[in-house]
């Protein structure tokens, strides 16, 4: 075993949200490392959108430009029952001072801020997984693994990961942003209980043969949503619900198939498929967001379906809420309880936004009576946004 590294803060994780959390905190002066099992290769560059809100974060932190450089804005929101067109719903009326939904490939946001935490010094410590933590009250004691690919097989060629060294990692205070099955909540004891149905997606992006609606479309059917985003160079993406994996087809026949019974309001031809793949989407929330000298980020803390796009924008504004406090306790000396106060906040948010605590609630017409369970989390945006949005079809976010 190597000798033992030091870091103020260690991040476990680099998707979107332990990237930012990572640049966050060393943009706030405090010494930060981040670690992820894997190499993100972006080869499934799915799009994501960014609510007005993480637009005004990704500002702040100077990568807004970047990222419009690189996406789509989207100012328009059209909602279907079946093939009638129910409601519209304006993204300017939503507060904040970007006036758009933000579509770009994930795989870009990652590199932008992968690019800004390289500017400033930190590189990720890509392929190394933390396979211990011990947690006391004066710091945190991890065991890093160093992955290394080796070939093997023959005739037929492949490569497997091994574990090439390992070393000993001491931190303050931990991050644990490593997505839906993380091991940091788990070796903290915390469960992460369902709160809802699970939904199986097929997902298809493609590129089309003539023009296309600029506005994203949700088209609402008793056995789920549909959701279309156009993205950028002209491409778009479609996530059809299907009741288990064998009603996905990876091939132009399941998407034509799909497009005539849940799109036909779709102007344009396929010219190919760029990627399709089925998803499952669970729904679930950790019991808290972590204790004591380890905290919780993103994926890692909640899960939620697709269509409203919660799931990362929601954490990213956690990465830099949890690196705030992080940041406020190390480098000026705030209490603890600042920690308890996030985890507060973020759980409440999370009750919300799942339905636990708060159903959508309003006359806007029969077509919306059936889908209010599903309406909430389909609206993208969080806080006074989604009250804003929902407030444009006559609902109310009431306590339940
Ligand atoms: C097909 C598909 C489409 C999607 N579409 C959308 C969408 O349109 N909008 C949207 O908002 N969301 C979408 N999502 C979900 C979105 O990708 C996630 O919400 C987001 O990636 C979560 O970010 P995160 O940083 O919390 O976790 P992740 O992106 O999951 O990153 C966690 C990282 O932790 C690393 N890790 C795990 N364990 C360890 C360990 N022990 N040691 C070190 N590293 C570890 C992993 O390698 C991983 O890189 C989609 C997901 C899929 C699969």
């Amino acid at each position: 075993m190597a000798r033992k590294q030091e870091a103020d803060v260690v991040v476990v994780g680099a998707g979107p949200v332990g990237l930012l959390a990572a640049l966050a905190l060393k943009t706030a002066g405090v010494d930060v490392a981040v670690y992820d099992a894997n190499r993100r290769t972006g080869v499934h560059s799915y799009a994501t959108v960014l609510h007005v809100a993480t637009q005004n974060l990704l500002d702040r932190a100077g990568l807004l430009a970047a990222c419009s450089a690189h996406g789509r804005p989207v100012d328009k929101l059209v909602l279907y029952e079946g093939a009638q067109r129910k409601a519209d719903i304006d993204i300017a009326l939503a507060a904040g001072e970007s006036t758009h939904l933000l579509v770009v490939p994930q795989s870009r946001l990652e590199s932008i801020l992968e690019d800004a935490l390289a500017s400033r010094g930190v590189r990720v410590h890509w392929e190394h997984r933390i396979q211990s933590l011990e947690a006391a009250a004066e710091g945190v004691d991890l065991v890093v693994a160093r992955l290394d690919s080796v070939s093997t097989g023959y005739p037929i060629a492949r490569s497997e990961r091994v574990v090439a060294s390992m070393f000993d990692l001491t931190a303050k205070y931990v991050i644990g942003a490593d997505g839906y099955d993380s091991f940091v909540r788990r070796r903290l004891g915390i469960d992460n209980p369902a709160t809802g149905n699970a939904e199986m997606f097929s997902v298809y992006q493609l590129e089309p043969e003539g023009p296309i609606p600029e506005e994203g479309r949700f088209v609402f059917a008793k056995d789920g949503v549909t959701a279309y985003w156009p993205l950028p160079d002209g491409r778009c993406r479609f996530s059809f619900p299907i009741a288990d994996h064998t009603q996905h087809r990876p091939d132009e026949a399941g998407l034509l198939s799909h497009l005539a019974e849940r799109a036909p309001w779709f102007p344009s031809t396929v010219k190919g498929i760029e990627w399709t793949a089925h998803a499952l989407f669970e729904r679930r929330l950790a019991n808290w967001f972590g204790s004591g000298r380890v905290w919780l980020a993103g994926d890692a803390a909640h899960l939620t379906g697709p269509v409203g796009a919660q799931s990362m924008n929601v954490g990213l504004r956690e990465g830099s809420d949890l690196a705030a406090c992080l940041a406020a306790i190390l480098r000026q000396g705030a209490g603890a309880d600042t920690l308890e106060a996030y985890a507060g906040e973020r759980k409440a948010e999370w009750r919300r936004l799942l339905g636990v605590d708060a159903s959508l609630r309003g006359d806007a017409g029969a077509w919306t009576q059936a889908y209010l369970g599903r309406l909430l989390s389909c609206l993208p945006a969080s806080g006074d946004a989604l009250d804003a949005l929902a407030g444009q079809i006559g609902l109310q976010l009431k306590a339940s």
